[in-house]
């Protein structure tokens, strides 16, 4: 029998590149990433049922009043959630399931979901995470510095995931990464017993 899949919760402040981290994890098929819903409007090149779920703010409510949703954050302005259904039917069978959430989510999973496993992915410093802003380019300086400020609010939760991976280097972040999540399957806490363990080695 297949053991049951790790729920993995990653949060990141923006800029951080958790985008490509994920990209290079999520090649291999044993992982799955769970597609939120979100009441915010797609961006250019996003596309529904693919990077989120774009609902009405009608039907997230709906959602929530439902049961449907596992966790749920507002975050600037909009409603952002993770399909409950979704995550069981994965894990039960045998995936590793990602969810790419921010902090105040994570935390709620974290209260409901006590065999998850919390990663917290931080940018060398908050002065190195301006810098690669102001190089992509794409946000005005003002918008940078909200950012950066929004970073450095989240940043301070960084100490409550189970482990925290700096992106200095790619290749080395991408490898902690996986380091964590073979770890994770060779633990015997979060109630993995010996057959599990055999599984996997
Ligand atoms: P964006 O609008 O840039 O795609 O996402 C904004 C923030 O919402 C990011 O920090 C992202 O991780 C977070 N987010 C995306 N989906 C969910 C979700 O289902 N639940 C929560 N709590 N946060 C989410």
């Amino acid at each position: 029998m297949k053991n049951k899949g790790l729920l993995l919760v990653v949060s990141a402040p923006s800029g951080c590149g958790k985008g490509t981290i994920l990209g290079e994890i999520l090649k291999d098929d044993s992982f799955y990433y769970s597609i939120s819903a979100t009441t915010r409007a797609p961006r250019e090149g996003e596309q529904d049922g693919v990077n989120y779920h774009f609902i009405t703010k009608e039907e997230f409510e709906q959602r929530i009043a439902q049961g449907g949703m596992l966790e749920y954050a507002q975050y600037c302005g909009n409603y952002y959630g993770t399909p409950k259904k979704e995550v069981e039917q994965m894990r039960d069978a045998g995936r590793d399931v990602i969810l790419e959430i921010e902090v105040e989510g994570a935390m709620k999973v974290r209260a409901l979901c006590p065999d998850a496993v919390f990663l917290f992915i931080a940018p060398p410093s908050v002065e190195e995470l301006r810098r690669r802003l102001n190089k992509r380019g794409t946000e005005a300086a003002e918008v940078i510095e909200e950012r950066v400020s929004q970073a450095a609010r989240e940043l301070s939760y960084a100490d409550r995931y189970d482990y925290i991976i700096v992106n200095g280097e790619l290749e080395k972040a991408i490898q902690d990464f996986r380091t964590v999540v073979r770890a994770e399957k060779l633990r015997t806490k979060n109630g993995n017993k010996i057959d599990e363990v055999l599984n996997h080695a």
